[in-house]
């Protein structure tokens, strides 16, 4: 299944459900891995140098860059599509 979606959805973290990211932060930055400028919440995850991981469980999500959008945080997290759940923000659990 892509995770190229576009709408309000929320990528979850695979391993324990935490939502990590919005669609609405996603952008498209030429990589096969999902790409965002900004986390749902900063309590989320955890940063180790430049590595992104799950704040709950401490799955190893992906790499944050500093070259994201200037007009938004700046920042570029480069997510592994293996460490991501998407579900769209109309689902309830
Ligand atoms: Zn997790």
């Amino acid at each position: 299944m892509s995770l190229n979606h576009n709408g309000n959805g929320i990528y979850r973290c695979r391993r324990c459900d935490r939502p990590l990211f919005s669609a609405y932060a996603k952008f498209e930055a030429g990589f096969d891995w999902p790409t965002f400028w900004d986390v749902i919440d900063s309590g989320s995850i955890k940063l180790a140098d430049n590595k992104v991981f799950c704040n709950q469980c401490s799955a190893f999500l992906g790499t944050v860059y500093d070259d994201g959008p200037p007009e938004k945080t700046g920042k570029r997290y480069l997510i592994n599509t293996l460490s991501l759940i998407y579900k769209n923000g109309k689902s309830q659990k």
